[in-house]
């Protein structure tokens, strides 16, 4: 069987690439070995057109943003699954002086997109926010699960996915084209996540910096209030002083030193660390600490942990995708490098990338593979 390209890893980047693919109607054959725990890791993969740190736009979320939502609201189509969640985000200000600065961001026609003016003064008594919130708009959530596991099964019905691990020895070049296992393409590209690094022989020098990241599944244990009302202060005889029962609401993303997304039903996802010694694959408990005592300052309601999940990011030093052709066999390409936004950049980066595939269009200079390689050289 002959192919135009195979696709190796269906994690979000291997996903929304095939997709781009597939739509421009090139025959292609997509091999997972099954789902790397990062993938899964991220049951809400949060998206953000805002940069907490300073309050600062997310890089080309001009550009990012509107391929994301017109992607996955057409996959959902024709997956006939829901996985995408407009929510806003509200952000726990630190301080009067990041109020301050969020108000200043605010002015700015740049932001107007993303940033309300007005302050959030009051959201929830079981959240700690003596400051007040600012509220993000155009973001949300990607449920992966749902989205990876929906487009698996699309492949398979079109007998378009090998659920095998694919084992560089067994790639042959011959004649400008790949071969592996009996069947034939023009190129082959790797979508391996951090699989690729020290592990694919064809990209052993890319400049990946992996970091781990853990997260909790949870959620908060009934919180009961006394209900202030003159009757209770003074109730009638026989009557028991009332109670209600307040819950964590679920109309935002809630963030400060630490993310809280509402996946429904009363369950939250938090997240999430980020460690760069350890790149071991299991959920920690030093993890799981960490992110307990960050939720502490947050939330005033105890919370039970359901599950608790941890995964590699492929992170990159420059924090840019890694996309392109190898500059020594064009035959073989990678498209990589997702870090901590694969939700935001593989829609966008996926068409990108194959544009200048089948149209031999430029790539943008900040996502090129080899970027690092053509700096050195010049030196
Ligand atoms: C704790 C945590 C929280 C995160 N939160 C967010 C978030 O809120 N928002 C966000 O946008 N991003 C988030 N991320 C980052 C996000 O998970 C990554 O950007 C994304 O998973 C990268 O996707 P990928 O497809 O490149 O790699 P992966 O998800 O790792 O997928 C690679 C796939 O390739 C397969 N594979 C690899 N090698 C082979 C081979 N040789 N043969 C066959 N199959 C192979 C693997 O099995 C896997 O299925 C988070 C990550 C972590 C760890």
């Amino acid at each position: 069987m002959h192919y135009d390209y195979i696709i190796v890893g269906q994690g979000i980047a291997g996903t929304m690439l095939s997709n781009a693919l597939l739509k421009h109607h090139k025959k292609i054959l997509v091999v997972d070995q099954s789902f790397s725990s990062t993938s899964l890791a991220i049951g809400g993969g949060m998206y953000s057109p805002i940069i907490f740190k300073r309050f600062t736009k997310a890089w080309m979320v001009d550009k990012l943003l509107p391929q994301l939502i017109r992607d996955y609201t057409e996959l959902e189509q024709l997956l006939n699954i829901h996985f995408l969640d407009k929510k806003d985000i509200l952000r726990i200000f630190a301080s009067e002086q990041e109020k301050k600065l969020w108000q200043n961001k605010c002015i700015e026609e740049a932001y107007w997109n993303y940033l309300y003016d007005e302050i959030v003064e009051d959201y929830s008594p079981l959240i700690h926010a003596p400051y007040g919130y600012g509220r993000v708009k155009n973001a949300g959530s990607v449920n992966l699960h749902l989205l990876l596991n929906a487009f698996r099964n699309y492949l398979k019905l079109k007998k378009l996915l090998r659920e095998e691990r694919l084992n560089y020895e067994e790639i042959i070049f011959e004649d400008g084209e790949v071969k592996w296992k009996g069947v034939s393409a023009k190129k082959i590209i790797f979508c391996e996540g951090y699989y690729a690094l020290n592990n694919n022989p064809f990209f052993n020098d890319l400049p990946f910096v992996l970091a781990k990241g853990e997260l909790l599944k949870a959620h908060p244990l009934p919180h009961t209030n006394w209900l202030k009302s003159p009757l209770d202060f003074c109730p009638p005889k026989g009557r028991e002083q009332r109670q209600h029962e307040i819950k964590l609401p679920e109309d935002y993303i809630i963030s400060s030193g630490v993310n809280i997304s509402p996946i429904g039903n009363d369950e939250f996802i938090i997240g999430s660390t980020y460690s760069w010694d350890d790149l071991s694959f299991t959920p920690t408990e030093k993890g799981k600490e960490e992110l307990l005592s960050k939720l502490k300052k947050v939330l005033n309601v105890d919370i039970e942990v359901t599950s608790q999940f941890s995964g590699i990011r492929p992170t990159v030093k420059d924090r840019r995708p890694l996309m392109g052709l190898h500059p020594q066999n064009a035959s073989i390409g990678i498209f990589n490098g997702m870090g901590t936004k694969g939700v935001m950049l593989a829609p966008y980066f996926a068409e990108h990338f194959t544009n200048h595939l089948l149209n031999n269009a430029d790539l943008l200079p900040e996502v090129y593979a080899f970027r690092h390689v053509k700096e050195n050289n010049k030196k």
